[in-house]
């Protein structure tokens, strides 16, 4: 569930959208008289690749989503861990920049408004580009400008990924998302995870989901 919030969590906030404040938990039990559990998208995604996909096997697994959106999930032990502020895995809104773009959460310089989907196609109509992301990143033949925010993108993707390894070090990172199928992204963009790794031995497997559009729904189910 994309956005919403859990009254069993004290009504915290789950993410970000228009359902903030509303019980949708007990909403949705009201009506189809039954239990249902409810989580994060990213962190569904998180928990299907960690327990069937390609996260098998690891201890600490990372599931990021760079979709529309930007999301993670992180599961320890084929459990998802939400933390006491109940939002772990909510990465694509720490900042990567101070002064950087706005973002709806109401800070600026969030990730997601550099490396998700919506925020590349922002910074590209604000250049006067106006291809969707996925048409602009695989498209042939970049001008100057276009490699530019090419490789500013996978800049970015370095920056944020590597944040994330030097905070909880996961076993692995697997990508999910209409971006992840992205294939620089595992070669010129682990080159750019590694410049900002603090480590002399960079090792963590930055890998592709191997559930696809369906790891969500797993997760869901394993829920
Ligand atoms: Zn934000």
């Amino acid at each position: 569930m994309r956005c919403g919030v859990d009254e069993r969590r004290g009504g915290r906030r789950v993410d970000g959208g228009c359902l903030n404040g509303t019980a949708l938990h007990s909403m949705i039990e009201e009506k189809l008289n039954h239990s249902v559990e409810i989580e994060n998208d990213a962190n569904c995604f998180a928990l299907a690749e960690a327990t069937l996909g390609a996260g098998k096997g690891h201890e600490l697994v990372f599931g990021i989503i760079m979709g529309t959106g930007c999301g993670g999930g992180f599961v320890f032990n084929n459990q998802i861990r939400l933390g006491p502020n109940l939002i772990s895995g909510e990465w694509g809104h720490s900042v990567l920049y101070p002064d950087g773009n706005e973002c709806y959460c109401g800070k600026r310089g969030c990730v997601e408004t550099y490396i998700s989907g919506g925020g590349l196609e922002t910074q590209l109509k604000n250049h006067g580009i106006n291809y969707s992301a996925k048409e602009f990143l695989n498209k042939k033949n970049k001008n100057e400008l276009e490699i530019k925010i090419f490789d500013e993108f996978l800049n970015n993707f370095g920056r944020s990924v590597a944040n994330i390894i030097n905070s909880i070090d996961p076993d692995i990172i697997v990508l999910g998302g209409g971006l992840s199928n992205l294939t620089r992204l595992y070669s010129q963009g682990i080159e750019e995870i590694q410049r900002y790794v603090f480590s002399g031995s960079f090792k963590t497997p930055i890998v592709m989901n191997k559930l696809g559009d369906s790891a969500g729904v797993y997760g869901a189910a394993l829920l």
